[in-house]
């Protein structure tokens, strides 16, 4: 692959290897560690990839990694670091799956070029529990600085033993985001974050932008105008952007709403796609100065509230409540001046 140069993959390309190789046994936005446990005994089995207890939790919950490939480059990922943000799960497995049995040249490059370490769930505790926060009330994406929580601790330990030149860090955002400029709602969104206040491009900022933009290059194909760019004031003790400060680039996608998917299979399908074409080209790329067209990704808005009923004149969001193994949607009524907001459903009540 030429340097500079950012390749694209054709979107049918990239759907196809989503269809085939989806991870089947993970549906939905309850994803616990018993969950994604159903899935170990068939890496147990794989030549390609290791699974590894690292730690646990507060709970003593294990938190696992998985490592996979060979390469110089390292790359880190880490998903439900909130325990109710489900949706970077289900796509880092849908690409473990993929990375373990896909034999085509694009798997292999990755294999050959990157050695990756994706730890799935982050805060399995809150995870069970459907929340933020972990089991000691703690929110581990405000905890970069502190690192009160055993699992920021260790989030830490692997990212300073590991030394990654990429980090994902992988979040949902509520439905509430849309992007500037359409009446679009934010399916992903994505942030280079700022290393101080000013949120100057320092060199590695810089490089994970470059990487957003190859990433964006290809989401665009397949839902254009759906893609947000996540604000980039500095927030001092969040994770991305203290790792980022530390050195390590690190990208984090918003997994967001698509039309009538609250179970989030859409914006699972596009985090997929987005963490393959990202990884693919960090494999192919040896440049990473090009940033500028980072900021042609039009700005995340909050515009949206998830229900109107047409004929009253009243607005709804849906809080999301853990019952029985399974996330209701249950409609509370919005004490808000609704005039200027959009919604993902109209009703006649
Ligand atoms: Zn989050």
């Amino acid at each position: 692959m030429t340097m500079g140069f950012m390749f694209t993959f054709s979107k049918e390309y990239i759907l196809n290897i989503f269809l085939e190789h989806k991870e089947v046994l993970l549906f939905g936005r309850w994803i616990t560690l018993n969950h994604i446990q159903k899935t170990f005994s068939r890496y147990e089995m794989s030549s390609k990839i290791e699974i590894e207890r690292i730690g646990s939790s507060e709970e003593d919950r294990g938190i696992f990694q998985f490592s996979v490939g060979s390469g110089k480059k390292k790359i880190l990922i880490w998903s439900q670091m909130h325990g109710n943000e489900s949706t970077g799960t289900k796509a880092v497995f849908d690409l473990l799956n993929y990375l373990d049995k896909a034999n085509d040249y694009t798997a292999e490059r990755i294999l050959s070029e990157c050695t990756i370490k994706i730890i799935p769930i982050l805060n399995p505790d809150g995870a069970e529990r459907y929340t933020r926060v972990n089991a000691n009330d703690v929110d581990l994406n405000r905890d970069a600085v502190d690192s009160e929580a055993k699992e920021s601790k260790l989030l830490r330990s692997i990212l300073e033993t590991f030394d990654p030149d990429f980090s994902f860090n992988l979040h949902d955002q509520r439905t509430i985001f849309g992007v500037e400029g359409t009446n679009n709602p934010a399916t992903i969104s994505f942030l280079a974050p700022s290393e101080e206040e000013t949120r100057k491009v320092t060199e590695g900022r810089a490089q994970t932008m470059n990487v957003i933009i190859a990433m964006n290059n290809l989401l665009q194909q397949l839902i254009p105008n759906c893609v947000g760019r996540y604000t980039d004031e500095f927030y001092p003790t969040a994770t991305g952007d203290n790792f980022q400060k530390l050195g390590y680039n690190t990208v984090l996608i918003e997994s967001g709403h698509y039309p009538d998917d609250y179970e989030r299979e859409e914006s699972r399908k596009y985090t997929f796609i987005s963490l393959l074409q990202g990884i693919y080209h960090i494999a192919n790329t040896s440049d990473f100065k090009e940033s500028e067209a980072y900021f042609t990704i039009p700005s995340n808005q909050e515009k949206f509230r998830d229900l109107l009923h047409i004929d009253k004149n009243e607005a709804f969001q849906y809080e999301e409540i853990l019952e029985k193994g399974q996330i209701n949607f249950v409609p509370r009524k919005i004490k808000e001046d609704i005039s200027s907001l959009l919604f993902h459903k109209k009703t006649f009540s």
